[in-house]
């Protein structure tokens, strides 16, 4: 795997689009202009790596536009050693971008093909905040609650109670929701029995399905 100078360019001027965009948050910017997004596409598609789109990984699922790649990873204000627990692990970069802020990372996918390939590559790039599980993300990942946040990666019908249940009190959710179009939600946990929900701006991610695929 090379990283060469074309690619930091290249990487550098999708950071500025993605400032030209909106996203201010530096520490997100500075996470994305590190990790080589060329790495979690094929090969043959590396001239792809930095536009600023979503790109197809296979099983039907894709790699995360960056622009929302830092939209949600912004609401989050990661904070060092902090637990997230992600939904839709897919290619890995989401993940990465992640362990690179400082997070404790638990991922979780339902693909297994999409599972063995980012537990490789993050394993390859000594990513070693990051463990993967193959899961079925609606029941989250109970044995290690609560998490300090939780992301969501794929368009959820509805929100998912089962996660709300695994954050921490003062903890945060961010989740698409909606069927055909999704708008984010941010949801903060006040008390054992009170959320506190925000509705940002609209998207359109792959959908959240149940169980797992082993093929
Ligand atoms: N975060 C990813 C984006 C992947 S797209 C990245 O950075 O590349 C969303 C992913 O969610 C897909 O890989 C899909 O297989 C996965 N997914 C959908 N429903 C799921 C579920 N119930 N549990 C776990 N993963 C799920």
């Amino acid at each position: 795997m090379e990283d060469n100078y074309r690619h930091k360019g290249m990487r550098r001027q999708l950071v500025e689009e993605l400032r030209s965009k909106g996203i201010q948050d530096e520490a997100v910017l500075s996470a994305i202009n590190q990790l080589p997004r060329h790495f979690f596409l094929e090969k043959a598609f590396v001239e792809w790596a930095y536009q600023d789109k979503a790109f197809p990984i296979g099983k039907e699922q894709t790699i995360s536009q960056p622009y929302t790649v830092a939209y949600q990873t912004a609401l989050l204000k990661i904070k060092k050693r902090e637990s997230v627990l992600e939904i839709g692990t897919g290619s890995g970069y989401q993940a990465a971008i992640l362990a690179l802020l400082g997070a404790r990372v638990y991922t979780l996918e339902r693909q297994e093909l999409l599972y063995s390939r980012s537990t490789q590559l993050l394993k390859a790039l000594g990513l070693g905040g990051v463990r993967t599980y193959l899961r079925d993300g609606y029941k989250g990942l109970p044995e290690l609650a609560p998490y300090d946040k939780i992301l969501v990666t794929a368009g959820a019908p509805e929100i998912p109670q089962n996660l709300c249940k695994q954050l921490k009190i003062g903890g945060v959710l961010v989740v698409p929701v909606g069927e055909k179009v999704q708008r984010m939600y941010k949801i903060t946990r006040l008390s054992d029995t009170d959320f506190e929900h925000q509705q940002l701006d609209n998207f359109k991610f792959v959908p959240f399905l149940k169980g797992i695929n082993k093929a």
